[in-house]
């Protein structure tokens, strides 16, 4: 549902994660709003490089639910990622607080599910929140038979502590500027080659367009698979394909087509906390030098395929 400035690697749009409302309005006209169990939001949305939403389109979207009596939930594993972008981005929040455009963000929601590995900055965990009286007293039971009992939901003590000092430092602007600053460094190193990405440089990653840096490489030889192995083959920089692999193929897994989606990309995420600008400075050079060698790469051909999921266990053979 996303809007279509999303497929277009060189569109700057501030909010590329918007969802286009008409669409949304078309499809529930033509499925019926008692079919859709309820829409999911995510921000920034990562199939889309990094790119957040804006607070009149939450507004609008929720507005719009409303309306129609159909649950609206957020995955807010990034959301500080996107109330950053809203802050700098969108008129009238230059001067509020990160925590209170978060709260505002999630107040349009009826629940959250959040995975604390991102923007918590701790090593597992997760939170699942709603205002939903019912639901919360289904999922609190739920809880204790599948995880643990609902004061701690099958996390050590330990990490809930560190995931309550996490909530507190990913709302701190330092915090945030500093993260999103690093990832605009690794951009503007790329640009001094001329490198194709997505455009505007997003929250959690840079994104490089695979369709550009390998023109010659047809879908059907996977370009995004082929330019993360090269850069990891080149410095041990490891990415993560965007692309026809982790599109998969139709309802058949076997005989089924594979789904071509638009773009082909190479994520390049970065973890919180960790590299300094000299690991930076590598990673930029080392997609310099595959830039620079590009005519020479050739495709990939997959030698084995999982049932589920291939893009994290198939396995690939040079042309
Ligand atoms: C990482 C991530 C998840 C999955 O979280 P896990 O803790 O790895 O299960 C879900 N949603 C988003 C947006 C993420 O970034």
């Amino acid at each position: 549902m996303i809007i279509d400035e999303a497929h277009d690697t060189t569109s700057e749009h501030p909010f590329k994660g918007n969802i286009d409302i008409k669409k949304l309005k078309d499809l529930v006209k033509k499925v019926g709003a008692k079919k859709i169990a309820y829409i999911s939001m995510a921000g920034p949305v990562n199939m889309a490089g990094g790119q957040p939403f804006s607070m009149a389109n939450l507004k609008a979207v929720h507005k719009f639910c409303k309306e129609h009596k159909i649950r609206l939930w957020f995955d807010a594993t990034r959301a500080v990622e996107n109330a950053y972008f809203i802050k700098v981005r969108e008129r009238g929040y230059a001067k509020k607080s990160i925590a209170a455009i978060l709260k505002e963000m999630v107040s349009h929601f009826e629940g959250i599910w959040v995975s604390a590995k991102k923007d918590l900055m701790v090593n597992i965990g997760g939170i699942l929140a709603t205002r939903d009286k019912r639901f919360f007293e289904e999922a609190r039971n739920m809880v204790v038979v599948y995880e643990g009992l609902h004061t701690y939901g099958g996390l050590a003590g330990r990490d809930m502590e560190a995931m309550a000092i996490g909530i507190e430092e990913m709302v701190e602007y330092d915090n945030i500027r500093a993260r999103i600053g690093q990832i605009e460094y690794f951009g503007h190193q790329l640009d001094k080659y001329n490198i194709p990405y997505v455009k505007p440089i997003g929250g959690h990653a840079i994104f490089l367009d695979a369709k550009k840096f390998l023109p010659h490489i047809p879908q059907d030889n996977f370009p995004a698979q082929t330019l993360a192995a090269e850069i990891y083959v080149d410095s041990g920089v490891r990415g993560m394909e965007r692309g026809i692999v982790s599109a998969g193929r139709g309802r058949n897994h076997k005989t089924g087509e594979h789904n071509y989606p638009k773009l082909e990309l190479v994520r390049l995420t970065f973890p919180r906390r960790v590299y300094t600008q000299a690991h930076i400075d590598v990673a930029a050079e080392s997609v310099a030098t595959v830039y620079q060698n590009r005519k020479n790469i050739k495709g990939l051909k997959m030698i084995y395929e999982p049932k589920y999921l291939r893009f994290f266990q198939g396995r690939f053979e040079k042309l």
